[in-house]
């Protein structure tokens, strides 16, 4: 039955549902306007995507990431660059620039075109949005991740690049929740 839930035939399938369930509890979530506080004994078991230092109240300190400001520009003009994206290597503020017009598909009109410039900053500095963890030279912040990492809880597998405090993709974040979601049920269930 594992297999089954797990082949790839179904995987369209499963993805509709856990979609449709988000959505389901997203609406009677933000329907309610209610915080929900969960004791131990309400939930057999939690797969979280939260900050794990933040779940457990930054109780060995705050774990850093950078985030960017997204500064978006309309231009009358019907386009700028050659290219989708230009990097700048310089020490100036932004770090790249994107034209939408030159991906495929992306707008129309000969009247303006819109340049967004990235500014990377401090996620404190941007209501809190965590984007990518810090690698630091000395590798203190995995040291620090790795303490709440060890902290024992067997109702909760931390998952999502919040949970593990890495970088991952999307697709990444998917496989590694599937994985641990499917050990859990082999182990459990
Ligand atoms: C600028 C940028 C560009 C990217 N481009 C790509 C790309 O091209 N391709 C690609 O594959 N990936 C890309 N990624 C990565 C992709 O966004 C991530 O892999 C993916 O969003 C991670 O999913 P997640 O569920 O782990 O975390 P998130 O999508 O960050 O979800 C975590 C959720 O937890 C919520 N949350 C936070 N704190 C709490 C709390 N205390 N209680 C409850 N909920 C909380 C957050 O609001 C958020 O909704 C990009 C990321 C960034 C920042």
């Amino acid at each position: 039955m594992i297999n089954d839930l797990f082949t790839k035939s179904n995987f369209i399938e499963q993805e509709k549902l856990c979609f449709s369930l988000f959505n389901i509890t997203f609406s009677i979530l933000s329907s309610l306007n209610t915080i929900f506080l969960l004791k131990d004994e309400d939930y057999y078991h939690i797969f979280n995507s939260m900050p794990i230092d933040e779940y457990y109240n930054f109780k060995f300190g705050e774990l850093n990431y950078r985030s960017i400001k997204f500064h978006n520009i309309d231009i009358p003009a019907p386009k700028l660059l050659p290219t989708a994206t230009v990097n700048f290597t310089n020490s100036g503020i932004y770090t790249r620039m994107t034209e939408w017009k030159n991906l495929p598909f992306h707008g129309s009109n000969n009247d303006y075109t819109t340049i967004t410039f990235e500014e990377p900053c401090s996620y404190k500095e941007n209501n809190f949005e965590r984007y990518y963890p810090v690698k630091d030279l000395k590798g203190e912040n995995r040291l620090l991740f790795m303490k709440y990492k060890k902290i024992k809880n067997s109702k909760i597998d931390f998952v999502g690049r919040l949970g593990l405090y890495s970088y991952l993709n999307m697709d990444q974040c998917i496989n590694f929740a599937l994985k641990t979601s499917e050990n859990f049920i082999r182990k459990n269930i």
